[in-house]
């Protein structure tokens, strides 16, 4: 089940809270200062952890502090607050606070951070040493799926909020990207526990759920917030639409029709004002996610072509192998790309014809890749500038892609002509005028990671700058000079000149020459050894040194700020051509891959022809040595060789070629080249995958159940343009069930003309070889061995033809079963072949050792197909309906 959390405090505008919790101990008459502020600001992010800044810690207090003191492994302490007792209490030094603030999201949990906003030192109770209780405010809400800062983030995933939206029979769903200000917006038939939202969810790697009150949040790890449902109005929500984009109606946003989706864009955009965050024009980018193109692909697959992961321990994923991005963005959209594979003809060739030009053009593809380098994550550096986060280093990230956008317009054109994919992106790389010159002009050439200690900006960018620094200079250097003017006007050799926090600068005198010490000299403190003084002219340039610092400080700050406001105001420009940088990536991605392993472009019709020549699987042949992967063909069609059942021993290559031909159709539609000699792929609407072994125990599903609620995702969703391939049906259960169900899957997708897709069903049931000879469209493949007498030498080379064993007894050997039960089970082998009630007579591998019968036809069923349902009133359809009932229960009692 989802973690679900309740929203519950009303602030910026949200309706008022469905629920109200006092912070416990907090709420007593007459306690501390600190303390009645903090209860104020627990109030108003009831739902959040509070880190309170003191000094140099974030502390939590009360309720917070037990809940997250063991999630932080920290100790629990607690100490009073006047009337209100003693609360308990854990801190975490401030400058490791990224990480503790990882570990509560990590839990699920919302963190708002109440920032000390001025520099003055404080004591334990959070006052100010100099000045009363610092000013303090909620400076950030951070939640899993609104997280912004670069520590926070992984910079090839994405991270996105999304919320849900049901209305009648539809989902409206929004996912938001925070740090990049993407808005994606779609609608998806079904209820919120469907399958089909449950896939889109999950591949757009949801970090946050937001739903409304009362609905039930689906099967899922990922955190849950529920808002209360006034937050879902569509009609609020396309007036927050427009007033994020600044556009006048969501028709212009190309929106319309996508009702309950705008209800869920206008949840998220509420959650997002009241974490603090700005959504300005320009950054907010709406756009409809175009489902209608976009092969769907459900959790078993992904997880199965290796999409993102490697199923075993060791080795890579796809992304991985195809991974030779330069920039985040690009490494973000080609994780997008391979999630989301193409249906459309037109759209995939585009891309690879992008991918030809550049595989063609080694120079320039070399020098695409050097600009690209210097673009750095452009997208995720204008978020941070139009979040007023950007620290300086995020700053001069945006002058070197300002710099670095045109160089990669260059570099592409001289492949470009002639590619609408490559000429449109590369047209798009530029910078808004002006801007980058004018950020480098003011920034030093390695500006600092913080704005805190100043140093980010040249002399001369700031007049007002310049000058508190020449202030500065002079009073520093008077007390620079002071100890030995001192020395020299008392004779006191040993007096010197200090610094501390609490009294600031002071000359220092032991007390044997105490004696010695000027008259104007004022004492300020006692030590054991020595006695500290001031002087009015020590002050006076210790007030310019100070308040020099701090005014050059903030007015840096302030100098900075105005550059990420003018960064800002481009938003919406370099959004645009980091996304072209991006696809730029893409191209030049999947075209060194293709390069480097050969990989070749694939011919792709609206056909149902599945032909390839030489495919070798990517993860399979980079594991081994090279040149062992032994390539191999495959052809399936819609009309002709519709399912191949593919037999063959243990370890031969099975699974390995059903993965192989599924991800060289993926690879396909994603647009990238493909590891073969030649291939002709018919697009497929979806690709479906039923291979391996293992439960769902956490879902109540034993493994066999798992096998057989996936068959039956397939024979439901399946069309005539889909690829399906399925390993070993039927093996999770006794043989004859299992047999049974294998058959009449294979004669269901043969004969169910709805389903009439591209099979690929690898099996030990050789018995199932004889399906060819009586099915039209049913074609026998095996993988090759050569057995010597005892030895068995696997060829992985693909055939016509059944095979009639699978030495599964000889792979048992090799994998180390005792000697004593390898040979107690080959005696029982013979008995059984020899008695045979299962599996072909040696020599007759073609032959059905099980004849099942196909399931006959009932009159009833007949009856029912010819009957014509305009021409039937209701009661008709009754009396029909208790007639068959009557005629089917005695014909089974019979
Ligand atoms: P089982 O029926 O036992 O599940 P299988 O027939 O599905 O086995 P795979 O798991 O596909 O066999 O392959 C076993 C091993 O054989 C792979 O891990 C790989 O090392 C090797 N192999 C598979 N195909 C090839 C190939 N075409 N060329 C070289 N080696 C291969």
């Amino acid at each position: 089940m989802s973690r679900r959390r309740q929203l519950t405090a009303p602030h910026g505008g949200l309706p008022a809270a469905v629920e109200s919790r006092p912070v416990v101990g907090l709420d007593a008459a007459g306690d501390t200062p600190i303390l009645r502020e903090y209860r104020a600001v627990k109030e108003r992010y009831a739902d959040a952890i509070i880190l309170a800044q003191l000094g140099d810690f974030y502390e939590m207090f009360g309720d917070d502090a037990e809940r997250a003191a063991p999630i932080l492994g920290v100790a629990l302490t607690g100490r009073g607050f006047g009337s209100a007792g003693r609360l308990p209490m854990c801190g975490v030094p401030h400058h490791a606070a990224t990480g503790y603030i990882r570990r509560l999201l990590d839990a699920g949990l919302r963190v708002a951070i109440w920032d000390q906003v001025d520099s003055s030192p404080t004591d334990e109770d959070g006052a100010s040493l100099t000045k009363g209780l610092v000013r303090r405010e909620v400076t950030r809400v951070i939640s899993p799926g609104t997280v912004l800062d670069e520590a926070f983030l992984d910079p090839s995933t994405p991270v996105r909020c999304v919320a849900l939206h049901a209305v009648q029979g539809r989902v409206g769903l929004a996912a938001f990207d925070a740090s990049t200000g993407e808005l994606q917006l779609c609608e998806i038939p079904g209820g919120l526990d469907s399958q089909g939202v449950l896939d889109e969810c999950q591949r757009l790697g949801m970090a946050e759920l937001l739903l409304a009150e009362g609905h039930q949040p689906m099967s899922l790890t990922t955190p849950c917030t529920v808002l209360p449902p006034a937050l879902f109005d569509v009609a609020r929500g396309a007036e927050r639409l427009r007033e994020v984009t600044g556009t006048a109606t969501t028709r212009g946003l190309g929106l319309e029709g996508l009702s309950a989706a705008l209800g869920a864009a206008g949840a998220i955009l509420a959650y997002c004002e009241r974490s603090r965050m700005l959504l300005v024009a320009g950054f907010v980018r709406v756009r409809e996610r175009p489902l209608g193109s976009l092969m769907r692909l459900d959790a078993p697959t992904r997880r199965n072509l290796e999409l993102l992961a490697p199923l075993g321990d060791g080795g890579v994923g796809l992304l991985q192998l195809l991974d030779r991005t330069l920039t985040p963005m690009g490494a973000r959209l080609l994780r997008s790309r391979l999630q989301e594979p193409l249906v459309d003809v037109a759209a995939i060739e585009g891309r690879l014809s992008a991918v030809a030009a550049l595989v063609s053009e080694r120079g320039a593809r070399q020098r695409l890749r050097e600009s690209l380098a210097a673009i750095r994550d452009l997208e995720r550096l204008v978020g941070r500038c139009v979040q007023r986060i950007a620290s300086p280093k995020d700053l001069a990230g945006v002058a070197a892609a300002c710099r670095a956008l045109p160089a990669c317009a260059t570099a592409a054109s001289p492949c470009a002509s002639g590619c609408h994919e490559l000429t449109t992106a590369a047209a798009g790389c530029t910078a808004p005028d002006g801007l980058g010159e004018r950020l480098a002009a003011a920034l030093v050439d390695d500006p600092p990671a913080t704005s805190r200690e100043g140093g980010a900006l040249r002399p001369g960018a700031d007049a007002e700058l310049d000058a508190l620094h020449a202030a500065s200079s002079d009073a520093r250097a008077y007390i620079a000079s002071l100890e030995e003017r001192e020395r020299e006007r008392s004779g006191i050799r040993s007096l010197r000149v200090g610094y501390n926090r609490v009294f600031g600068y002071y000359l220092e005198v032991p007390n044997a020459q105490r004696h010695a010490v000027p008259a104007d000299y004022v004492r300020k403190q006692t030590l054991v050894g020595a006695e500290r003084y001031i002087t009015p002219g020590l002050k006076e340039q210790e007030t310019i040194v100070l308040s020099a610092r701090e005014r050059a400080v903030a007015r840096e700050a302030e100098v900075l700020g105005e550059l990420a406001g003018a960064v800002a105001e481009h938003a919406a420009a370099l959004l645009s051509a980091a996304e072209c940088a991006a696809r730029l990536d893409v191209s030049q991605s999947l075209a060194t891959i293709a390069d480097e392993l050969r990989w070749v472009r694939p011919a792709v019709d609206a056909s149902t022809v599945l032909e390839i020549e030489g495919g070798r699987h990517p993860l399979v042949e980079r594991s081994l040595p090279a040149g062992t992967f032994v390539p191999n063909d495959c052809v399936v069609s819609g009309d002709a060789a519709q399912i191949v059942v593919l037999t063959g021993p243990n370890m031969a290559g099975k699974s390995t070629y059903l993965r192989q031909v599924a991800q060289i159709v993926l690879l396909t539609q994603v647009g990238s080249f493909i590891p073969a000699t030649a291939a002709r792929i018919g697009v497929c609407d979806r690709i479906f995958t039923r291979i391996g072994a293992q439960d769902d125990l956490a879902a109540g599903l034993s493994t066999f159940m798992v096998e057989m609620t996936e068959t039956a995702a397939i024979l439901n969703q399946a069309t005539p343009r889909s690829l399906v391939v399925l390993d070993e049906i039927g093996r999770g259960t006794s043989t004859y069930d299992g047999l049974s169900i294998a058959q009449a899957v294979l004669e269901h997708l043969h004969d169910a003309p709805h389903l009439h897709c591209r099979t690929i069903f690898a099996t030990h049931y050789h018995e199932l070889t004889s399906l060819a000879a009586r099915l039209a469209r049913v074609r026998n493949a095996r993988v090759e061995v050569i057995e010597e007498g005892d030895s068995v030498t696997f060829l992985h080379r693909i055939v016509e033809g059944g095979a009639d064993r699978s030495y599964g007894i000889h792979v048992a050997r090799l994998a180390g079963i005792p000697a004593p039960v390898v040979v107690r089970a080959r005696d029982l082998l013979a008995t059984l072949e020899r008695d045979r009630p299962l599996g072909p007579r040696p020599g007759a591998s073609t032959q059905m050792a099980l004849p099942l019968p196909r399931a006959a036809s009932h009159p009833v069923m007949d009856e029912l197909g010819a009957l014509d349902l305009d021409g039937l009133t209701p009661l008709a359809a009754l009396n029909k309906i208790a007639e068959w009932r009557s005629r089917v229960t005695s014909d089974e009692s019979r």
